[in-house]
């Protein structure tokens, strides 16, 4: 069966432009979730969900029908015991989500808002966080999606274990885009989904635990669905997951976790700085801004001004390159004129290469078209 399938260039953080053959990996036959076949897929796929952030046996990947945001609420759910604060470090439109969600199950928070455009006063952070035994654990974004910076992980992470705080990241769009290693970067629990940097189907989000930690967490859960515990109870029990998963969606992550690990991670993040790297190039040649700083750039989002004097609307630019198979991503923060633009998926030179020249042909239909009005 070879039906060909219409590529689509995303340059949206996921779902993101897939091979063909992890598209092909759902077209399974219909199994159920409860049979030998399916419970060995998800005992693989949770071993190598370990492997790509270097952790052994004494961690354990515990999955969830769910998109990302199912994960982190589970585990903000269920980690943080009744009576004790949460440190969340929100610089962006992820970090305040994590807010929101803590305090939806009451969760008590201490909040620290930064600015995108602001490092992180990392002693300032430690300082609080040792002096507050009430604060059981602090989470990071590491990579905030809202704009394309990379928090400080490997920093944070020794903070935490000195001050002897559990470390909790919200790795969705990191995980498999940078290094990560569990135990270098101090993680109790990190969390991520199928359909970012792994390149699968969306629908599958996991918390990567630390096993004696999650075995603490017994008798947390404030949600019956969102039971950290029992979910991880369950599978190591019985092999199956509790409820039901995206059957087809679980062989896709299996596919693009072969494929992650036959490229390996060290040329997936090169290919992720490469292509953003020629992107932010071409992007600055023809006028437009890269407003993420370069310090602290992620190599996976940048958000990009329009060119000085333009009056792009955001609307009218999707659309124009949306007919012609890329789509780009409104802003998030209220930074003006902006949009976003990420490199995350099976994306190829010659894919940024065709984006850039459709944008020039957009900029140069928009100034025939000044010029009409002028004339
Ligand atoms: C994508 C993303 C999420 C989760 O989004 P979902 O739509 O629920 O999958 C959470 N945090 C970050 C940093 C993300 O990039």
């Amino acid at each position: 069966m070879t039906t060909q399938i219409p590529r689509k260039i995303l340059l949206n953080p996921g779902p993101v432009t897939t091979t063909d053959t992890v598209k092909q990996a759902q077209v399974v036959p219909d199994i159920c979730h409860r049979e030998h076949e399916f419970t060995s897929l998800i005992q693989k796929i949770r071993s190598d969900l370990l492997k790509v952030v270097h952790a052994k046996d004494d961690y354990t990947a515990v999955l969830f029908g769910a998109s990302g945001t199912g994960a982190l609420e589970a585990c903000l759910s269920s980690v943080i015991p009744e009576g004790k604060k949460v440190l969340i470090v929100n610089n962006g439109s992820y970090g305040e989500r994590l807010v929101s969600i803590a305090k939806r199950h009451h969760i008590e928070v201490v909040e620290l808002t930064f600015t995108f455009d602001q490092e992180l006063p990392l002693e300032k952070i430690e300082s609080i966080l040792a002096d507050d035994e009430a604060i059981h654990s602090c989470v990071l974004v590491h990579h905030e999606t809202s704009t394309g910076i990379l928090n400080p992980l490997r920093e944070m992470g020794a903070i935490c274990k000195r001050t002897g705080k559990q470390f909790i990241v919200d790795a969705m769009s990191s995980y498999a885009g940078v290094p990560i290693d569990v135990y270098q970067d101090n993680i109790d629990y990190l969390i991520s989904s199928s359909n970012k940097c792994l390149h699968g189907m969306p629908g599958l989000s996991f918390v990567i635990c630390n096993k004696a930690r999650v075995l603490e967490t017994q008798n947390n859960a404030r949600t019956f669905y969102f039971d950290l515990y029992k979910q991880y109870s369950s599978v190591e029990k019985t092999g199956e997951m509790p409820f039901t998963p995206p059957v087809q969606a679980a062989y896709a992550l299996n596919q693009a976790l072969d494929e992650y690990f036959a490229q390996t991670g060290a040329k997936r993040f090169a290919q992720f700085r490469s292509n953003y790297t020629q992107l932010r190039q071409g992007l600055e040649t023809l006028g437009f801004e890269v407003v993420t700083p370069e310090a602290r750039q992620s190599y996976l989002l940048m958000t990009v001004c329009n060119p000085k004097g333009s009056d792009y609307n955001f609307n009218h630019i999707h659309d124009y390159l949306f007919e012609r198979g890329y789509t780009i991503y409104p802003k998030k923060l209220s930074i003006p004129n902006t949009f976003r633009l990420a490199c995350i998926g099976d994306l190829t030179p010659e894919d940024i290469d065709n984006f850039l020249s459709e944008l020039k042909q957009y900029q140069l239909m928009c100034s025939e078209s000044l010029q009409q009005v002028e004339e």
